[in-house]
């Protein structure tokens, strides 16, 4: 029988394994503080089980690892890892620090990207696979390791669509948020995605307190499609319908991410349609500054315009941030790092 990776199962799915096998359930529990709270990693040094339980676990079960390529720091302090998965799959992980000396951390949910996003690099190369839930997790785990301590946000923006590997990102969530592993509370986790209208209607469903995001970055269907393929599976209107529906039925609200590229997306014409388009609901805006890739002809605005662009989406009543990217000088957007690092 192949072992299979202990990081792979919630800590009701051990505690039904054991059982099953014929263990005592609580081991579980147990297992779960050596793994998550400690962050032991050999079956032999978690000593308050017997040898023989330990010896069980170390014939049906492996401990996987994630290794560390590259670390690259920015002026701004952000700090993005490039690592690499046990079978030599690549990804990255980013930590952002706000002012109050909280940390952020933006995990990847996939090798590669199916949706290639014309400003992003994580599609550039295609999609290799999903992650499977430890390799979510580890992501969490180095850094906890790298700082001592349990980053305070998770945002799944790295490299990936994470409601396309909806199953293993939820069981990951699962994991972040249970008090005998990470007790990180979904209302600190966020979900971005591209727009995945199915999985967007199962998330409503699945009544987890995690905040949602969506990548909107246009308001019209044309240039939506232009800027996000997807646009053309799930088209805009059809989107906000099912956003609509889900601040009404989970009484949570919707962050729309808008990256602003100059001459593209960024004109007052579109901050009106997008004040139309989204206007009376509990959603908010997140106005992004584009980060430029190597080779990209794609600009950022100035910020008189991004500013600009933000007072007509607030006369409208539209709660709206800006966000300048973090790490420009280290590429720390979406895929950024690891494009460069292949080349
Ligand atoms: N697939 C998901 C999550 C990954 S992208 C999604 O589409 O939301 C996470 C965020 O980073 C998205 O809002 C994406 O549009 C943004 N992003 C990607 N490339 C960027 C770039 N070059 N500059 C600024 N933001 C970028």
């Amino acid at each position: 029988m192949k072992k299979k990776d202990i990081k792979d199962f919630t800590l009701d799915e051990l505690k039904k394994k054991f059982e099953d096998l014929g263990e005592k359930k609580f081991r579980a529990t147990q297992l779960f503080h050596w793994v998550y709270k400690k962050g032991v990693e050999d079956f032999n040094d978690m000593f308050n089980l017997p040898v023989v339980f330990r010896k069980f676990l170390y014939n049906n079960f492996y401990l996987s690892n994630i290794e560390l390529l590259k670390f690259v720091k920015s002026k701004d302090e952000t700090e993005k890892y490039l690592l690499r998965l046990e079978d030599g799959s690549v990804i990255e992980t980013v930590l952002i620090f706000s002012s109050r000396e909280r940390i952020t951390e933006c995990i990847s949910s996939q090798v590669g990207c199916k949706y290639n996003c014309l400003f992003c690099e994580s599609g550039k190369k295609g999609f290799t696979r999903n992650l499977t839930v430890s390799e979510i997790l580890n992501q969490v785990l180095f850094v906890k390791k790298k700082m001592q301590s349990n980053p305070h946000n998770i945002v799944f923006m790295g490299i990936g669509e994470p409601l396309d590997n909806y199953d293993n990102v939820i069981k990951a969530i699962c994991i972040l948020n249970s008090k005998d592993a990470f007790n990180i509370g979904a209302r600190k986790i966020t979900i971005s995605t591209c727009g995945i209208i199915p999985a967007i209607r199962k998330l409503q469903e699945c009544n987890r307190q995690v905040e949602l995001s969506v990548s909107l970055h246009a308001p019209e269907n044309k240039l939506r499609s232009y800027l996000m393929p997807v646009n053309n599976k799930y088209p805009l209107y059809d989107l906000i319908e099912v956003c609509k529906n889900y601040v009404k039925k989970t009484n949570r609200q919707i962050t729309f991410e808008y990256i602003l590229i100059k001459g593209i997306n960024d004109s007052l014409n579109y901050a009106d349609k997008l004040a139309r388009l989204i206007g009376g609901f509990n959603f908010k805006v997140n106005l992004i500054t584009f980060n430029p890739t190597s080779g990209s002809l794609l600009q950022s605005p100035d910020i008189s315009q991004i500013k600009s662009f933000r007072e007509k989406l607030l006369v409208k009543k539209i709660p709206t941030t800006i966000r300048i990217s973090k790490g420009r000088d280290i590429s720390a957007a979406c895929g950024q790092l690891k494009s460069l690092y292949l080349k």
